[in-house]
C-alpha cells in the first residue's frame, strides 16, 4: 500500500476518504482536517487564547498537540478527579506531555483536584450526595472547565470530542428525541452571556481510529484505558453499533454527523437568538457569579451538601 499524495509506503490506510498516507502525509492530513474545523465552524482567530480540557487519554492530548503546532496559544486545564490509579496514572501522562512538548512551546498546564476541593474524590463524593458519579463528575468538570477559562481570561475552551464521540451522542439524542441537546450539539458554541466561555470542539471531522494512529505515530504517551466508570456506558455501546455500521459501509459516521450538521446550519438560530434566549433565564449565582438558572448553581450546590453530609 503506498501514499495516495507521496507515493512512498503507506503507514495507515484511510477507507472512508478512500485513501493511504506516510506519516509525513497523514500528520499533514490530520492536521489540514483541524484547520479546516477552526475556520469553517468560526472557532477561534490566529491571536487567541485557548484552554484545552486534557484528561491524559489520546484525544485531549492529541488536539493540545496540534493546536501548538499549527502555532496556536493554547494551555491546558486538567481535573485530577481522584479515582486511584486511573487519575495517578492519567495525571502522570498529562504531567508528562506538558514537560516534554507543550512547555517547548511556552505553554503552561493548570490543575484542579477535586479531592482538595470537595474533600473527597468523584466517586466517593457521589455517593455522598446521591448522584450517579458521571453526572457529579459532569457538573464539576463543566463548572471548572468554565471558572478557569473566565478567571484566566481564555477566549474559547477547547475539547478533544471527536467524529466517534459527536456520532454516538447524536445517535443517543435522536433514540431519545432530546431536541433541546440537539440544538446545542454543534462543533461550536458561542459564549452566549458574559461568565459563559465559548466551547468548541476542533476534532469533529477526526475519528477515532485516526486519533490513536496521530498519537502512536507522533510519540504522544498517553492513557489507554477508559475510566473505570465508563464501563456499560450508554455510550459504548453506541460506538459498538455505529463501528460496525462503519466497517461494512465506510463514511458511516461521517455521512450521519456531517450531514446533520449541515441540516442545523440551515435552521440554527443566529448566535444573537441563542444569546438572547440564554440572557432570558441565566442570571450569577448568588454564591459564586457563574451564570445559573437558579438563585445558586448546581455546583455550589454540590459542595455545600458535600460539607453538610461528610464525615468530620
Ligand atoms: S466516565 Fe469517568 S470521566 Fe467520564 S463522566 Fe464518568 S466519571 Fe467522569
Ligand atoms: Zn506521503
Ligand atoms: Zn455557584
Amino acid at each position: 500500500m503506498n501514499c495516495t499524495k507521496c507515493k512512498t509506503k503507506a503507514v495507515i490506510g484511510l477507507p472512508r476518504h478512500n485513501a493511504a498516507f506516510c506519516k509525513g502525509c497523514f500528520n499533514g492530513f490530520v492536521h489540514d482536517q483541524v484547520a479546516r474545523a477552526i475556520k469553517s465552524e468560526w472557532m477561534f482567530g490566529k491571536e487567541a487564547k485557548i484552554l484545552v480540557a486534557v484528561s491524559g487519554g489520546k484525544d485531549s492530548l492529541a488536539l493540545w498537540d496540534i493546536l501548538l503546532k499549527l502555532g496556536y496559544k493554547a494551555d491546558a486545564l486538567y481535573v485530577n478527579l481522584g479515582i486511584g490509579a486511573y487519575s495517578e496514572q492519567s495525571h502522570a501522562k498529562v504531567t508528562k506531555f506538558t514537560e516534554s512538548v507543550a512547555a517547548s512551546h511556552g505553554a503552561t498546564l493548570h490543575v484542579h483536584t477535586v479531592e482538595q476541593e470537595a474533600g473527597a474524590g468523584i466517586k466517593e463524593l457521589a455517593q455522598l450526595i446521591h448522584r450517579p458519579t458521571c453526572s457529579t463528575c459532569g457538573t464539576i468538570k463543566r463548572y471548572q472547565f468554565n471558572r478557569v477559562a473566565i478567571e484566566q481570561q481564555y477566549d474559547v475552551m477547547a475539547t478533544g470530542h471527536n467524529l466517534d464521540d459527536e456520532a454516538a451522542r447524536l445517535l443517543g439524542n435522536v433514540l431519545h428525541w432530546q431536541e433541546e441537546y440537539l440544538d446545542k450539539q454543534g462543533p461550536s458554541l458561542p459564549a452566549s452571556v458574559a461568565g459563559f466561555a465559548k466551547k468548541v470542539k476542533p476534532l469533529y471531522r477526526l475519528s477515532e481510529r485516526e486519533l490513536a494512529a496521530y498519537a502512536v505515530l507522533n510519540r504522544i504517551d498517553y492513557i489507554v484505558e477508559e475510566c473505570p466508570m465508563a464501563k456499560g456506558s450508554k455510550m459504548i455501546q453506541y460506538k459498538e453499533v455505529l463501528n460496525r455500521l462503519e466497517t461494512e459501509s465506510p463514511g458511516t459516521k461521517q455521512t450521519f454527523y456531517w450531514g446533520f450538521l449541515d441540516k442545523q446550519s440551515k435552521k440554527q438560530p443566529t448566535a444573537t437568538t441563542m444569546a438572547e434566549k440564554d440572557r432570558a433565564v441565566l442570571h450569577p449565582c448568588t454564591s459564586c457569579s457563574q451564570p445559573t438558572t437558579a438563585e445558586v448553581c448546581s455546583y455550589c450546590k454540590m459542595m455545600a451538601r458535600a460539607k453538610t453530609v461528610a464525615p468530620h
